[in-house]
């Protein structure tokens, strides 16, 4: 198994050092009016109507909150089209045709030193809130629920572990822009009321350690600290990288913030560091193209609401006539794309297009390579089956599928190369 995940690690060395490319001025940016936390959503807008950047223009709504929907350029409403949502979902979404003139929404204005420090934890509830701040790793998971933690929260546990192969969005971010990284921590610090913070990263990265702790000494008022956690995957699972990094062991069944611990993504924090300061939505992010299948991976600062389409012809297109598989976000928990006929949202980190192999599934040989690289010590082998005989009691009471993170090791590990993820995924809508 380390054979391997040093294998796909150097996957990364695509794109680890390429500096940020600014594609930040689409003709065109598509933003969506649901998405797979909010499944209903409506438009405040029409076509031909002019909108700001960060202008509210719908609103959607979840199971039990809803999601302001904004403008992340200034121009003229085109209508609505239908496009693929990075959850793989043909979604609708609003048309927008740039204007490249960035006009500011009234309501984006930067708030002084003295109007920041009097914010309460109330303030960035609502805040956070307003401005549809989501976990920016790929969880999508509204911030400001975050920020309703009732729990003492003493430490602030940053992930930068960047654990899945191939992306390097993240990389880029704490190279190119790293003291928004540490006043959004400030803010976040600010809170929570937490005495520290440690920023995880991985050990191998001396790059990002050497930037990191250079820029400490100008936030030298802020208890933050570096730590060098491993190089393996799935070392950015929160629970993993708590025991790494803090040296604190998560009881299964206990959320961190029990334990005084805060997780947050280290591109949340550029998120929250924007809407704090300037009450500003996400509407710029990084974002990685790579894989063997296009002609030159490279890194990108995209405006959110970006065609895919547009910056894979941007990178040089496809390098081949052979079939490629599509997957938006990291291989290992991403999803497959059926068309490239996709938009890139707050929550996309990556587009990986790899050369379609064709891999036969073979029967399982009863190896146990899936249960020893479960990071959740879950037996996936017994979850297939479980899922085959649809015995509905060993999924609910027995497997303790609710534990599973969809990591994907299993199915990268399987020595037959069954797809035990999708069981997985299957015995969840079963089990829960
Ligand atoms: S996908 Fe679930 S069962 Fe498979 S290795 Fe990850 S946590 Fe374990
Ligand atoms: S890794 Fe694959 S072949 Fe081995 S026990 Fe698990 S399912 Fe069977």
């Amino acid at each position: 198994m380390i054979a391997k995940t040093r294998e796909i690690e150097r996957d990364k060395r695509l794109t680890n050092n390429l500096p940020l490319i600014r594609y930040v001025d689409p003709e065109y940016v598509y933003i969506a009016i649901t998405n797979a936390r909010c499944a209903t959503g409506e438009s405040y807008v029409k076509e031909g109507d002019y909108v700001k950047v960060g202008q509210k223009i719908g609103l959607r709504h979840g199971p039990f909150f809803e999601q302001p929907i904004h403008s992340t350029v200034s121009g003229t409403v085109v209508g609505t089209v239908k496009k693929f949502h990075r959850s793989g979902k043909l979604t609708e979404f609003i048309q927008i045709k740039n204007d490249k003139k960035d006009v500011m929404d009234e309501s984006v204005k930067e708030r002084t030193p003295e109007e920041i420090k009097a914010l309460t934890r109330e303030d960035f509830v609502n805040i956070t809130k307003e401005m549809s701040l989501v976990g920016l790793g790929g969880s999508s998971f509204p911030t400001y629920i975050k920020f309703q933690c009732t729990d003492p929260i003493e430490t602030l546990c940053i992930n930068a572990v960047e654990c899945e192969p191939y992306l390097s969005a993240d990389h880029r971010l704490i190279m190119e822009y790293p003291d928004r990284i540490m006043r959004g921590i400030g803010y976040a610090m600010q809170a929570f009321n937490a005495k520290r913070a440690v920023i995880c990263i991985k050990k191998k990265y001396d790059d990002l350690y050497q930037t990191l702790t250079a820029t400490l000494t100008r936030h030298q008022n802020l208890n933050i600290e570096v730590k060098k956690v491993g190089n393996y995957y799935p070392q950015g699972w929160e629970i993993e990288m708590i025991k790494t990094g803090l040296g604190v062991k998560v009881p299964t069944g206990v959320l961190p913030q029990k334990l005084g611990i805060m997780v947050l993504n280290v591109s949340t924090v550029v998120g929250l560091y924007k809407a704090i300061r300037y009450n500003m939505p996400v509407v710029k992010r990084n974002f990685t193209i790579t894989g063997d299948g296009i002609t030159t991976p490279q890194n990108f600062r995209v405006r959110v609401g970006t065609s895919l389409k547009e910056l894979i012809d941007f990178s040089g297109g496809y390098n081949s006539e052979d079939d490629k598989v599509l997957i938006l976000g990291g291989p290992m928990m991403g999803a497959n794309l059926v068309r490239d006929d996709a938009v890139i949202t707050k929550t996309c980190t990556s587009c990986i297009i790899m050369n379609n192999k064709e891999y036969k599934e073979e029967p399982c040989v009863r190896c146990g390579s899936c249960v020893y690289s479960c990071p959740a010590g879950l037996q996936p082998v017994q979850i297939m089956q479980a899922v085959k005989n649809n015995d509905k009691d060993a999924l609910k009471n027995k497997l303790n599928i609710r534990a599973c993170i969809l990591c994907g090791m299993c199915s990268y590990t399987c020595t037959s190369k069954i797809h035990l993820t999708d069981y997985c995924r299957k015995a969840k809508k079963i089990a829960l």
